[in-house]
């Protein structure tokens, strides 16, 4: 195939900057989907799958060099843009360089999150990492759901299909779609996480955000959902792994009832689809994809 030029902004100090110096069409006409954490793991996949499904893609990650990684990954237009999501200036540039490049925002994954698995108990988890956890995992999805949704009620409703639900008029009262965003929760959100207490409370919190967010803005034609996964196959679960024995190991991955984790394009998958035009009428949701558990 053709060779397709793809920019990089780079955010440096919450500025956007256009370090390539070439500009794509601002509206190319397409399906735009942004993806937080998009560097790494479930939210690489997610940009791969959004870009084979002919959504351009803005890349976000606190970790430029791996969000650029990612964008040489995409067969369609993208930009990878530096972004703390902790930091309300710097998820304010992510936005306002997605719209500056591609005009609007179709879809949103805020999937970066940390785990730190310290394996402490309440009484032995630290204010630091307390803070740390709850700051990218909850704060983070809260500022991001804060300026995707200004940036997409700003947005003219759409349906990327316009004859998909022409014969079910109630389905497109609000004229198609502003926009629509899925949230990277956990099945630690479904379960008490003993010795994973921040871990587990910030993912409670994103479902708590996301059945907020899909209330408030349900009647603006902007949908809101989760995807809890299971254990998935990233540098995030190997990083977790790497603390136990082989026993707690063979253990722990063979915890879902399937018998082994799951890949990150399964994630990818539910994302897309909750991200679609396929269900208007799925919002404040959450998905387990955690293979029977
Ligand atoms: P990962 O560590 O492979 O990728 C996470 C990405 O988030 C990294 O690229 C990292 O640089 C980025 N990130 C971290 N802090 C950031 C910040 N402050 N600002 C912007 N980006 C930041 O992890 P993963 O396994 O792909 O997990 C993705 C999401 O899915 C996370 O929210 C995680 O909690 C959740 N999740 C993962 C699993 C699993 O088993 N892997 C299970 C359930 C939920």
């Amino acid at each position: 195939g053709e060779e397709i030029e793809r920019p990089c902004f780079v955010l440096a100090g919450g500025e956007a900057v256009l370090s390539s110096g070439v500009n794509m069409a601002a509206n190319t006409g397409k399906r735009v989907a942004l993806v937080t954490g998009g560097g790494s793991g479930i939210g690489r996949a997610t940009a791969v799958r959004f870009a084979e499904l002919g959504y351009s893609c803005v890349v976000a990650d606190i970790d430029e060099p791996s969000a650029k990684e990612t964008l040489r990954m995409l067969q369609t237009p993208g930009i990878a843009v530096q972004v703390d999501v902790t930091k309300a200036t710097s998820v304010e540039a992510m936005v306002t360089a997605a719209v500056q490049h591609f005009g609007r925002i179709d879809c949103a994954f805020n999937g970066a999150g940390i785990a730190e698995r310290t394996a402490a108990t309440i009484a032995d988890t630290t204010e630091d990492e307390f803070d740390r956890v709850m700051g990218v995992n909850a704060k983070g999805v809260w500022l991001c759901l804060k300026y995707e949704i200004a940036q997409m009620l700003q947005q003219e409703p759409v349906m990327s299909d316009p004859t998909r639900w022409a014969d079910k008029p109630d389905v497109c009262r609000f004229r198609g779609v502003r926009g629509s965003i899925v949230n990277a929760s956990s099945l630690a959100a479904l379960y008490p996480t003993p010795t994973h207490a921040p871990y587990g409370a910030s993912k409670w919190a994103v479902l708590g955000l996301t059945k907020t967010a899909a209330v408030e803005y349900a009647k603006e034609g902007i949908r809101v959902n989760a995807v809890c996964p299971g254990l998935v196959d990233t540098p995030m679960h190997h990083r977790n792994m790497e603390k136990l024995s082989p026993e707690e190991r063979e253990r722990e991955e063979s915890l879902h009832p399937v018998g082994r984790i799951g890949a990150p394009e399964e994630v990818a998958e539910a994302v897309c689809w909750l991200c679609s035009d396929a269900c208007p009428f799925t919002t404040g949701e959450h998905l387990k994809i955690a293979g029977g558990s």
